[in-house]
């Protein structure tokens, strides 16, 4: 398949410093205001340098990639996942850094899920988006793009400074997996509770390198591109009913379920929801405890209420968000056939999504 491209070499006779593949996937970030239409549509990559003449400053190239379909990230489908992995192998031996531009709605499950797919990265892997796009005045887009393109081409002594998939948005540099969309209104749209920030972007970029994981000299990138979809999520609240439960639990062929939990990893102790919990963890079904609260952690056992929940099998996620979660669970139940080395793998960080 051949993508439509745009080669920039911005401003500079001398060889650039670094080489960046840009992978445009859709979003707000690339609207602009067609008049004729009175409607804001995808703008075309061909006039980037109208758009954000910025770029002509930096000192290193910029391929831009767009996919044949771009979308609103609401319609992001593990396929997409895919493909993104896909192209980044493909490219992997071309350029120094990846960066895609992604709408924000599901940026953090996308960051999730290729943090996941891309084993043994050693290069950076940076998504970014807007709140207002491109062809707005005020927007947010250029200031996302332009620093995460610098934080991509940023090295130090020929090796990246950040070599693992980030969310970069309104100044922060985030652990793709770490990361929550959780704002839809103010620029702040992400934040990461649970993890500090890898870098935050100033006058001048610092990173917080205790917290950026090391580069890795020797591995070498293997996609892993099986997800299985067979699961879902199911949102506890006061009140929630044994026929809304059994339901959900019962949907045919699920493989596994991210049960969103009050507080500390809390849920009721009525005797037909633990009993049908249990009965679905007996038939194989795996339920991971991740906690309604953007900050803290599950600690299934501290209180009655989730010391059951231990009990019958329901494997503590920690202090994982909903989306690494998830994705985690579609990622290992893609690649794994035996049970109980899943449920240990859930249990533990595979790619600094959780603390241990
Ligand atoms: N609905 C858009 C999307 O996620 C929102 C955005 O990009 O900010 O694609």
């Amino acid at each position: 398949m051949t993508y439509r491209t745009v080669r920039l070499n911005p401003g500079s006779t001398k060889e650039p410093r670094s080489s960046v593949l840009v992978i445009y996937t859709g979003g707000t970030f690339g609207m602009v205001y067609d008049p004729k239409a009175n409607q804001l549509i995808p703008f075309d990559f061909e006039q980037v340098l109208d758009r954000v003449p910025e770029l002509n400053r930096l000192d290193f190239a910029i391929t831009i990639l767009t996919l044949h379909e771009i979308i609103d990230s609401s319609n992001m489908k593990p396929a997409v996942w895919v493909e993104l992995a896909q192209l980044i192998e493909s490219n992997y031996p071309l350029y120094d850094s990846f960066v895609i531009l992604h709408g924000t709605d599901t940026m953090s499950y996308t960051a999730s899920a290729l943090s996941f797919m891309l084993d043994g990265l050693n290069k950076p892997v940076l998504l970014t988006g807007a709140q207002l796009p491109i062809g707005i005045a005020r927007t947010d887009a250029r200031e996302n793009f332009i620093t995460a393109l610098e934080i991509a081409a940023a090295q130090e002594d020929g090796k990246p400074i950040v070599s693992e998939v980030c969310v970069y948005f309104n100044s922060l540099l985030l652990r793709g997996n770490r990361s929550t969309k959780h704002e839809s209104v103010q620029f702040n749209a992400f934040a990461s509770e649970n993890y500090p920030p890898l870098a935050t972007a100033g006058v001048s970029i610092d990173y917080n390198r205790p917290y950026i994981r090391p580069y890795q000299p020797n591995s070498i990138l293997h996609i892993r591109t099986s997800l299985d979809s067979r699961v879902t999520i199911l949102k506890l609240f006061p009140g929630i009913t044994q026929s809304v439960v059994e339901s959900i639990i019962s949907i045919p062929n699920l493989r596994g379920v991210v049960m969103e939990t009050f507080g500390a990893g809390n849920a009721p102790t009525d005797r037909w929801f633990l009993y049908t919990l249990k009965a679905a963890i007996d038939r194989g079904v795996l339920i991971i405890n991740v906690s309604q609260c953007e900050g803290g952690r599950v600690t299934q056992g501290r209180y009655q209420t989730s010391k059951m929940l231990q009990q019958i099998g329901v494997i503590s996620g920690a202090d994982i968000t909903t989306e690494a979660a998830i994705t985690k669970l579609m990622f290992l139940l893609g690649q794994e056939t035996n049970l109980a080395n899943i449920r240990q793998l859930l249990a533990q960080p595979l790619s600094g999504e959780m603390s241990e």
